[in-house]
């Protein structure tokens, strides 16, 4: 078991279990792949399980354990491994929370939630998409080409059988999103996680019209989704549906105190001048 300290006062363990560390995310992605990891601060402990296409992120409090994201059914098994080295009952697990409705973020979140046993909660925006049809925008053709460069940077990730069965009506622009897993109250922005202590719901759009963070102020952590990543040292992501949002949320992210990020691709990164620090990158770059 190594341990490192990205930041003075976290403390960082490695959990000794497997999870994908594909060649071509090594060779194309300057700080590699995520780990496993698990992670301490103030009153904090997240705990990193990379999967198919992203990360998932355990948070984990007295009792109470919350998940963000789940991109495939395929990442479901790697969460019960790490929750049975935390020494943790799955049915601790109270929400699945996807940072917003996309694919990769999200295939597994259902069949995750109904196999703990817990609620899917959804942020304001893509709760109100869920139950009352509200329309979702999505990055212009244009855009969307960035996004491809960063599919080998993950490794070239192929869908397996379970997603293509059961996960191609979650977070597609054709896809209905209908839940059979119990539906939480909506997140609103600003409030408290319902079952943990200390962490904060922050509506982010820009990259999705229904994007949201979750940040734990005293820690100065941020479970970032696809509003920040780190393919090339920890970004901004320049995949947008909104730029015009985006500035705001940066504007907005720029205010809290946060000095880790928990991407959802790429590994944790830390960031001691905040996210008013992150530069954008020329047109030209992933
Ligand atoms: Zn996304």
């Amino acid at each position: 078991m190594s341990k490192t300290a990205p930041e003075r006062s976290v403390e960082a363990i490695d959990a000794p279990l497997s999870s994908p560390k594909p060649l071509l995310a090594r060779w194309l992605s300057p700080p590699g792949p995520p780990a496993m990891r698990l992670y301490h601060s103030a009153g904090a402990a997240v705990m990193a399980v990379p999967g198919r296409y992203g990360v998932s992120y355990l948070l984990l409090g007295d009792g109470a354990i919350a998940v963000a994201d789940c991109g495939s059914a395929a990442d479901i098994e790697p969460i019960l491994a790490a929750l049975r080295w935390l020494e943790r009952d799955p049915g601790e697990v109270h929400d699945v929370i996807p940072t917003h409705l996309h694919f990769d973020h999200m295939m597994g979140v259902d069949p995750l939630a109904l196999r703990v046993g817990a609620a899917v909660t959804l942020g304001r925006v893509a709760w109100e998409h869920v139950n009352e049809g509200r329309r979702l925008r999505w990055p212009r053709r244009w855009r969307l080409l960035r996004a491809i460069p960063t599919w080998p940077m993950q490794g070239m990730p192929l869908f397996p059988a379970v997603d293509v069965r059961g996960g191609l009506g979650f977070g597609f622009p054709w896809a209905q999103n209908h839940f059979r897993a119990p539906l939480g109250p909506a997140l609103e922005d600003g409030q408290s996680l319902p079952v943990l202590d200390g962490w904060t719901v922050i509506e982010t759009p820009g990259h999705s019209d229904d994007a949201i963070c979750l940040h734990h102020a005293e820690a100065g952590w941020l479970i970032a989704g696809d509003t920040l990543r780190n393919f090339l040292g920890g970004e901004l992501n320049p995949l947008l549906t909104d730029a015009e949002d985006y500035r705001r949320t940066k504007r907005r992210l720029g205010e809290l105190h946060v000095r880790l990020v928990f991407p959802g691709h790429g590994p944790t990164f830390a960031l001691p001048g905040g996210v008013q620090g992150l530069a954008t990158l020329p047109w030209w770059m992933p």
